[in-house]
């Protein structure tokens, strides 16, 4: 059997789905295939976190995610009436502690910011500084001696659920192929290899986007070791009576109630692992630092722990587009901590330039190829 295709993504994360989601609305053909199953990797995780980056020194990637989370909900609605599945989207708001008087007049500077950055008057977003004793039924009063800020464009979703919703709609309207294991692609004969002996697949084109694993996979193609992986745990808590209040960062880690009646609560960060188990000992860091600040937290059951390997690129943004010296081998890889806020936006403008169309929201630079191997790298037609 023989299947030939516009388009092979590469790895069924939330970057792979989306773009595989958002090349098949454009009506290509499309095959995802994913070594394991959808959402093995980084993306099966449980926070779900939105959280926009802070209206403060402005530049292409901060409005490249606004523009991202304002759209955010739209999409994920449009992905519920497609598939009949929920994704688990809400915009929450999110509650940031002040803990001195300098972060209290760094953020009242930063609430004026936001007048000009998040247009609140069209928009509805607002970025406000509240007093000491705000929402004290959610945040201990002890942790925001200087008041807090209340915003409430930030969001969540369920990413298993998202994920899940994602797969769905490829499945019903291309190919998913799970358990396949991308080995490489030749561009002059457009075959994709797969481990062992799964059927001979052809594409057009493909897109990398195997996360924390894709750096191998790009180093092999191109040389270049742009990336590495970060591990990184976060737990799950009964919540029930907590579903409607906003998430909290304090501490450097997020607080975030499902819809499900239950809480999130993540995450660490370790650039040195020796693999993606999770560590009993940070369940108990993780429970024990987030109760000292959200002390409805303590007593709660934990439901389950999970651990999952980021992929970082070394310049720290998203790379997106055409791999150096190829001309059909694109690739999506490192959304670090923001990949669920973005990857909707991603992968509308990643399709548009598989199409030859201009975005309706163009990449920044920092996301592009260059700006991750150095301009020195020649495309495929500059090559001889
Ligand atoms: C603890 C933790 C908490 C997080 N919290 C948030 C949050 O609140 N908000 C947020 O936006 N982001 C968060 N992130 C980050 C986010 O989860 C990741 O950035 C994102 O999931 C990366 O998605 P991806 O599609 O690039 O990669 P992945 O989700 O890792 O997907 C890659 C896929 O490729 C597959 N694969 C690998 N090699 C091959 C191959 N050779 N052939 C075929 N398939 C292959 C893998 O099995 C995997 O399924 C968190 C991450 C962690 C670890």
């Amino acid at each position: 059997m023989s299947l030939s295709f516009d388009l092979v993504v590469v790895g069924g994360g939330i970057f792979g789905l989306t773009t595989a989601y958002t090349a098949l609305k454009s009506g290509m053909t499309v095959a995802l295939i994913e070594e394991r199953e959808v959402a093995a990797g980084a993306s099966g995780g449980l926070l779900g976190a939105l959280m926009p980056h802070m209206p403060a020194r402005w530049n292409p990637k901060k409005e490249f995610q606004f523009q991202s989370l304002l759209q955010l909900e739209a999409h994920a609605r449009v992905l519920e009436d497609e598939t009949g599945l929920p994704t688990g989207y809400k915009r929450c708001g999110r509650i940031l502690p002040l803990t001195s008087e300098d972060k209290l007049h760094h953020h009242i500077e930063r609430a004026e910011e936001s007048l000009t950055r998040w247009h609140p008057q069209e928009t509805g977003f607002s970025y406000e500084v509240e007093p000491e004793g705000s929402r004290a039924d959610w945040l201990a009063p002890g942790s925001a001696p200087f008041g807090l800020v209340y915003e409430t464009l930030a969001a969540r979703i369920s990413p298993r659920a998202y994920t899940t919703a994602l797969a769905a709609y490829i499945r019903s309207n291309g190919t998913l192929m799970e358990g396949a294991r991308f080995l490489g692609f030749d561009e002059k004969t457009g075959v994709v290899t797969l481990e062992g002996a799964p059927p001979s697949i052809k594409a057009d084109r493909i897109v990398i986007a195997n996360g924390y694993w894709g750096y191998d996979t790009i180093s092999e193609m191109t040389g270049q070791s742009i990336g590495r992986g970060e591990k990184g745990q976060a737990i799950l808590l009964e919540g029930k009576g907590l579903e409607d209040l906003p998430a909290i960062y304090c501490d450097g880690l997020y607080v975030v109630p499902h819809e499900d009646g239950t809480v999130a609560i993540g995450s660490t960060s370790d650039r040195v692992f020796e693999n993606a188990d999770v560590d009993p000992a940070r369940t108990e860091e993780l429970l024990f630092r987030a109760s000292a600040f959200c002390p409805r937290l303590i007593d709660r059951e934990v439901l389950t722990s999970w651990a999952g390997i980021r992929p970082r690129c070394n310049k720290r943004d998203p790379m997106i587009g055409l791999l150096p010296e190829r001309a059909k081998t694109y690739a999506a890889v490192g959304g670090f901590k923001i990949s669920f806020g973005i990857a909707h936006l991603v992968a509308k403008a990643l399709v548009a330039e598989l199409a030859g169309k201009e975005p309706e929201h163009g990449l920044p630079e920092t996301f592009r190829p260059t700006h991750h191997f150095g301009h020195n790298l020649l495309a495929h037609d500059q090559l001889s």
